[in-house]
């Protein structure tokens, strides 16, 4: 599961947005729209934390992900972690 270096440019339509940032409610604490996800276009990584009772959790992501497949796999990791 290699990474593929690729020197291909951008498509044009794409818009030049580095960090989109989006709120959801917290599975953790219920609050609702608490938690904030930052994606690192850049770095390929994105980050969402809960200002209310600070759970933070980051993943992977590539270009076409959004702020709420970040969410997603946010959840999809705290079942994980509840069948354990
Ligand atoms: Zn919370």
């Amino acid at each position: 599961m290699g990474k593929r270096k690729s020197k291909r440019k951008a498509p044009p339509k794409q818009k030049r947005v580095d960090t989109l940032s989006l709120v959801f409610s917290c599975p953790f604490c219920s609050h609702d729209r608490s938690c904030e996800v930052k994606i690192d276009r850049k770095a390929s990584v994105g980050t969402i934390e809960c200002r209310m009772c600070q759970e933070q959790y980051s993943t992977s992501v590539h270009y076409l992900s959004e702020p709420i497949d970040v969410y997603n796999s946010w959840i999809d990791a705290c079942e994980e972690q509840n069948c354990e």
